[in-house]
């Protein structure tokens, strides 16, 4: 069993979430939009199992998991409300793990990956929905594939029966001015909106963080992906040498 949350840090759990929620609320209300349209995603890493459970008690019941052996080792102490997603870079080696265990992963960017994920699931004979993983910034070292390749990725998730693109996922690059988060949030809207005409089945677009959920809100975004501004800062275990 996990053990129970101190009130003091329920409370400011819960301080924060009314907070994000009212923000969230006035965003979609200036951008014209419904706030049902507009799913906030809980992420959890660092965070121990009994705060993720204050958030899922009072309704925020999708959790989002980056690491394999963290999600793997968390995710018996969440309550059983809870709906648990992939978001974080994922290797081959470890698709096993995660295939038919969430319910979608966010972070499809090869054409290997896929493929990966069409075995697995054929193996377990199921379908696993998945976002793919757009490099809209066009960072080197960043995770997410070109937005050229998304028509080619799209195109072979077709002859995937075993897997269903559900939409777009981006992690933008640190941004230093707001300017640069509306460019990217942009090019990102126009994309999805081009790739759902002729795949309407794309209805996730899945961007937006602590520092510029309001602004994805304004670009379409219909999942934002919020740790820190939760949680609070995140304090990452000292390194094991
Ligand atoms: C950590 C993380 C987030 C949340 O970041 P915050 O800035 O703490 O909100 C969102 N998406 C991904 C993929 C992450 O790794």
């Amino acid at each position: 069993m996990a053990t129970e949350c101190s009130p003091e840090i329920r409370a400011a759990i819960l301080e924060r979430l009314h907070e994000i929620q009212t923000r969230m609320e006035s965003a979609c209300q200036s951008a014209g939009r419904n706030a049902q349209e507009v799913t906030l995603m809980a992420v959890t890493k660092t965070v121990p199992p009994e705060q993720v459970n204050v958030v899922v008690e009072a309704g925020v019941t999708l959790l989002g998991e980056n690491r394999v052996q963290e999600f793997l080792s968390k995710r018996d102490d969440y309550d059983k409300r809870a709906e648990v997603q992939f978001i974080g870079h994922l290797q081959t080696n470890k698709v096993k793990q995660i295939v038919g265990a969430v319910t979608l992963i966010h972070s499809v960017d090869s054409l290997h990956l896929l493929q990966e994920i069409q075995k697995t699931a054929n193996k377990q004979e199921i379908v696993q929905d998945i976002l793919l993983e757009v490099n809209i910034g066009g960072e080197t070292s960043k995770s997410g594939a070109a937005p050229a390749e998304m028509q080619m990725l799209l195109q072979s998730a077709m002859e995937c029966p075993n897997v269903k693109v559900r939409g777009l996922m981006t992690i933008p690059p640190p941004f230093a001015e707001q300017s640069e988060a509306e460019e990217c949030f942009g090019r990102m809207q126009t994309l999805w909106q081009d790739l759902r005409r002729t795949s309407p089945s794309l209805d996730i677009l899945s961007m937006g963080m602590s520092g510029d959920y309001e602004t994805a809100i304004r670009y379409g975004a219909t999942l934002i992906r919020l740790g820190s501004a939760l949680f609070g800062a995140r304090i990452y275990p000292p390194k094991t040498l």
